[in-house]
């Protein structure tokens, strides 16, 4: 391969080298190529595809990790140049699909026009749990990596190639960003363990690119999600206090803008810390004047 689009990792395993680590596989006997999610819009799609298209590969399917826009992003322009494109993705993932920004409490017309997109079009339900999907003639393992977002898997190659999706973030993202978006912290924890019990070739991040190895990564996560959820506590417990106070708080704090896709990122990653809360018994819930407030237990 001598387009600098796409880097090799193993064997028939590939990367989009873009800002995002489009995952790519090659049947070199049918010449179909597998992507894994499709980039966050059309740039990243045409880029990959014309690379692939030098090479004499066609891109015959999408496996999506989970259904945010910045994995998604490139199926529109996909399916414009190949209405038979088959696009993969798990019933939880197809069903929540939508960018991390948008404001996943509100229902309509609240959604900034930005944050709006169009459902997943997916024409094969991917199994939520460990098991094996055939794609063409290529056999991948599907393997459940919940945690970032609900019903989110990775996939493993025939050259033993993990594509981790969003289960981890690489190091640049954990040096920019103070806030990491987790739906379920519980999971998040599980799916850390199972990563780090498997020993793939190379562990392939969405937003990280290629690893050999993941375990020096582990530890900054759950230190960061540790330190987040304590801090909440310690907000609850100097007094009761609601949702929205909560969200403003960690707006603050992280000096997020005023913009919708950033209070939308804050809610989440707000709703899934004080979720873990409830769930070890740390906090309750009580209403005062009208309004939910979470208090100390
Ligand atoms: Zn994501």
């Amino acid at each position: 391969m001598n387009n600098t689009a796409i880097a090799h990792i193993y064997g028939s395993s590939y990367i989009h080298t873009g800002k995002h680590a489009v995952g790519i596989y090659l049947d070199r006997s049918s010449g179909d190529a597998i992507l894994i999610d499709s980039g966050a819009d059309e740039q990243a799609a045409r880029e990959i595809d014309e690379a692939l298209e030098e090479e004499g590969y066609r891109i015959a399917a999408v496996l999506h990790t989970h259904g945010h826009r910045s994995s998604c992003g490139g199926d529109a322009y996909l399916l414009a140049h190949d209405p038979d494109l088959r696009i993969y993705a798990t019933a939880t993932s197809a069903a929540r699909a939508h960018p991390p920004q948008s404001l996943p409490h509100l229902s309509g017309g609240a959604h900034s026009a930005r944050a709006s997109q169009a459902p997943l079009r997916v024409t094969d339900i991917l199994p939520e749990g460990d098991a094996q999907v055939t794609v063409g003639d290529v056999n991948l393992r599907v393997i459940a990596l919940p945690g970032h977002a609900p019903g989110m898997v990775g996939f493993q190659t025939p050259d033993d190639v993990l594509y981790c999706g969003d289960a981890l973030f690489g190091e640049r993202v954990l040096r920019r960003q103070s806030l990491l978006l987790y739906a379920s912290i519980e999971e998040a924890r599980a799916t850390f363990r199972k990563l780090s019990q498997m020993a793939p070739k190379a562990y392939v991040l969405y937003h990280g690119g290629v690893l050999r190895e993941i375990s020096a990564l582990i530890n900054p996560h759950l230190e960061r999600l540790n330190s987040l959820t304590k801090r909440f506590e310690d907000l609850i417990s100097t007094q009761p206090i609601t949702l929205e106070r909560l969200v403003q708080q960690t707006m603050q704090e992280h000096a997020l803008d005023d913009s919708l896709e950033h209070y939308g990122l804050a809610m989440q990653i707000v709703q899934s810390h004080v979720a873990e809360l409830l769930r070890m018994d740390r906090i309750s819930l009580k209403v005062e004047q009208g309004a939910l407030h979470f208090a100390s237990r």
